[in-house]
């Protein structure tokens, strides 16, 4: 890329949001460079290598929903390697049993004795709401939900399901899915989730792991790695982008630049945004969280499940677990891998503990569930700060005013999954966003 004219587009971080991003400029043909601050591109959507384990950090699965990563995963040769979860069954703790918590035909859930027959007959009404709104939930424009954003999930659920259902059902299945608690997330952000999953929503993996794509993009655009932005700014026909790289300081002009980190790190890397654009980065939350992966000689036999959600009356500083080694090439042939996902709370205490008393913590949890002591061979913790992005009660109103906003800053484009949802599918349409709105400014030559 020429360094004095402002030429080809500055992707700024190398998570799916800008992989997705610079794929699609560069497969029109502008000329396309990402740079990231890590070692190795792909973000929150890696995996690494751990003896014969697979350990994916971050994303741990993919759905069928997840019809643009699809798409892009076939556009790169990968639609072979995304296959089934060999289970997808999941399970309930309640009361000191593992209920499962799959409800494939009506009849299977009202024979299940996880939730009292009153408490199943008010479940409807979420099905009735997500009709009802219909046609403002569109989980791809979140922003579309904004009149309906009043209250947080935890207030939202109570009102129309009651305490049972809440308790017992939704909130810790949200919980273990984006590890949350009901009352930082907001009730339109369920039901967004609701109808994602309505729509159709089996797990999948890749097989080698989740960062099989993030991987297989970065291999084909030009990333420099280890470079960490500290400036993108408007200059005259473009931008200005200043970097920290192996080399030491050096700057960039570009026509454009597209910011895809993290929605809380974009006021720092961007410091001649618009008063508007300022107020709505300075709103933006992430949740910060731990995760540990334990490493089995067999599957545990109490636990015939991919996932397992722990709801927060069973009082366990865990949000819930999945077994990795359902996913394909997880875990050698007869072994074990678990995730384990802490509470906020439970996190929040433990951050600064060594990874050996994380993991003693997780394990100490489990004992007292019927799951039992586990003794692995190994574990690895990570802590993520950012982890997810917070869809609580009132955001998608401020995102509608910033994705509606009449100025902006010019030659500047936002990708993240702050911007769609907390999942890769969203951060994905993000990236492709951002390039189309790029196309519009800076078209090709
Ligand atoms: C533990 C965990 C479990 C998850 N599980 C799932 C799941 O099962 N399924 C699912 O679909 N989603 C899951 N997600 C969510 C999903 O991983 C994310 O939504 C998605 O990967 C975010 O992509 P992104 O590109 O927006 O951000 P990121 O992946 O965070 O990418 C941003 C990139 O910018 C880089 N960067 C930051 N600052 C700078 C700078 N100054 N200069 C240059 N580069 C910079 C970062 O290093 C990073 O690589 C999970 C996330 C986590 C953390």
């Amino acid at each position: 890329m020429n360094e004095k004219t402002h030429r080809g587009i500055v992707v700024v971080g190398g998570g799916i949001a800008g992989l997705a991003c610079a794929h699609r400029l560069a497969s029109w043909g502008h000329e396309v460079e990402v740079l990231e601050a890590e070692a190795d591109a792909g973000g929150r959507m890696r995996s690494e290598r751990h003896g014969d384990f697979v350990v994916d950090r971050g994303a741990q699965f993919i759905a069928s929903g997840y019809r643009n990563l699809h798409a892009l995963a076939a556009e790169v040769g990968l639609a072979e390697r995304v296959r089934p979860l060999a289970r997808a069954e999941n399970a309930m703790l309640r009361g000191g049993r593992l209920h499962p918590g799959d409800y494939d035909t009506p009849l299977a859930f009202l024979c299940s004795g996880l939730l009292s027959w009153r408490a199943k007959l008010r479940l409807p009404a979420l099905v009735f709401d997500v009709w009802r709104h219909r046609k403002q939930l569109d989980p791809m424009q979140p922003e579309r939900a904004a009149d309906l954003d009043r209250d947080d999930l935890a207030g939202y659920l109570r009102r129309r399901i009651g305490d049972e259902a809440a308790d017992y059902l939704v909130a810790p299945a949200l919980s273990a899915t984006f590890d949350s608690d009901p009352e930082d997330v907001s009730g339109v952000f369920g039901l967004l989730a609701l109808r994602f999953v309505l729509g159709g929503f089996r797990l999948q993996a890749f097989e080698g792991g989740t960062g099989a794509l993030t991987a297989r993009l970065a291999e084909r655009l030009p990333v420099r790695t280890a470079c960490r932005v500290s400036a993108v700014e408007p200059d005259g026909e473009g931008v200005r982008v200043r970097f920290r790289g192996p080399e030491g300081d050096a700057e960039r002009h570009a026509a454009a630049a597209v910011v895809a980190v993290p929605g809380t790190r974009v006021a720092s890397v961007c410091p001649a945004l618009l008063p508007g654009e300022r107020a709505f980065f300075e709103r933006v939350r992430y949740v910060r969280g731990i995760i540990v992966h334990l490493m089995l000689q067999r599957p545990p036999p109490t636990l015939p499940y991919y996932g397992v959600a722990f709801p927060r009356p069973e009082n366990l500083d865990l949000y819930g677990l999945a077994m990795d080694h359902h996913k394909p090439g997880a875990a050698p042939p007869g072994a074990g891998l678990i995730n384990a996902a802490l509470t906020a709370k439970a996190a929040a205490r433990a951050w600064d503990a060594s990874d050996a008393e994380v993991a003693e913590l997780v394990l100490d949890n489990l004992a007292r569930t019927p799951i039992g002591r586990l003794d692995p061979t190994g574990a690895v913790v990570h802590r993520w700060d950012p982890m997810l992005p917070q869809f609580d009660a009132g955001y998608t109103r401020g995102l509608g005013g910033f994705l509606g906003r009449a100025q902006c800053s010019p030659r500047i484009q936002f990708a993240g999954d702050y911007l769609v949802g907390p999942y890769t599918e969203a951060a994905l349409v993000s990236g492709l966003r951002a390039a189309d709105a790029v196309l519009r400014e800076v078209p090709v030559a």
